[in-house]
Order: C-alpha cells, then sequence, then structure tokens
C-alpha cells in the first residue's frame, strides 16, 4: 500500500492521545472528524471522555475545527456547539480542500496540523493530500453507513500488520 494510506500515528481513541506529545511535537491545530471518531454513529453525542480531552487540548492552547463529511450540517454545527470547536461540514475528504480551509480559517501551517479521524480512505488520505500528519483512531461504535461498511473490508487490508497505542 502507498504511503497516501499510511497515519503518521495509530492510536485506539481520541481520548488517548496526548496532548502534551502533540504540543511538544510543534503541533498547534487538530483537525477532527466527526462521526465514530468524536461522536459514536449508535449514539449521537460526543462521550464524556472526548469531552475531556478536548477541555485538556484547549487548555494546552491547541485549536480545534471538526472537519466532516456528514451532510447534515444541523447535527454537525450541533456538535461543534457541544464541542466548542470550530466547524467546516460538506468536507468531502479525501479531497484536501476542506482541511486546507480549515488551516486557513484557523491560520495554521499544514506542518503544524495533525488530521485526527477513524477511516483510511477519507480521513488519513485526507490529511496526506493535504500535507498534515494523521492520527487513525478505532471507530467508536460498529454502525456505519452502508458504503462505509465497504470501504472497511479494502481498510481491513490496508491496516493490516498496524499497531494502534493503547490497545
Ligand atoms: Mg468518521
Amino acid at each position: 500500500m502507498g504511503s497516501v494510506f499510511r497515519a503518521t500515528r495509530y492510536v485506539a481513541s481520541l481520548p488517548l492521545v496526548d496532548v502534551d506529545e502533540l504540543v511538544g511535537a510543534g503541533v498547534e491545530l487538530v483537525l477532527l472528524d466527526r462521526d465514530n471518531t468524536c461522536v459514536p454513529r449508535d449514539v449521537g453525542e460526543p462521550p464524556a471522555e472526548v469531552m475531556a480531552w478536548l477541555a485538556r487540548a484547549r487548555e494546552a492552547g491547541l485549536s480545534l475545527c471538526l472537519v466532516s463529511n456528514n451532510f447534515h450540517s444541523s447535527q454537525v454545527g450541533e456538535t461543534a456547539r457541544q464541542m466548542g470547536c470550530s466547524v467546516v461540514d460538506h468536507a468531502m475528504k479525501p479531497a484536501p480542500f476542506a482541511l486546507r480551509r480549515a488551516m486557513r480559517l484557523m491560520g495554521a501551517t499544514p506542518e503544524r496540523t495533525v488530521m485526527v479521524g477513524d477511516q483510511v480512505f477519507t480521513d488519513v488520505v485526507a490529511g496526506n493530500l493535504a500535507g498534515v500528519r494523521t492520527i487513525l483512531v478505532r471507530p467508536q461504535s460498529r454502525s456505519d453507513l452502508w458504503y462505509t461498511h465497504v470501504f472497511r473490508l479494502f481498510e481491513r487490508l490496508a491496516l493490516r500488520g498496524a499497531r494502534f497505542e493503547g490497545e
């Protein structure tokens, strides 16, 4: 598999991403996927551990922006409000444009940005095309859109041999 499918880091879940390590590595902006990264698709709300992580990240001075492919703008907007994040919706990942828009909006360079998401073929590829670091997390739930289930089959191939920190 080419490097466009490879994440910089593999971590079991967002709350296990080490905030101090991000700051130490020069990260200023965290781009966050919504569905199954921050908000389990079968629950619809960010769990307490995610909210606690966001608070730690903000305290450490990190900027946060949701970058979501979810086409329900009101859902995405509501989550951004709950999470206290900026938001770019209709992202059309794996295209890198929304990530670039988010970086412009937040005033960050690709070198100081990381994309965190649960899908190789949207989040990781978009991050690589936008020239940012990427962290792939495990999906929070097994609930996915039908076409995501198809991508998950190929994802399993792309992830052969990957070790996720925290599991
Ligand atoms: Mg997702």
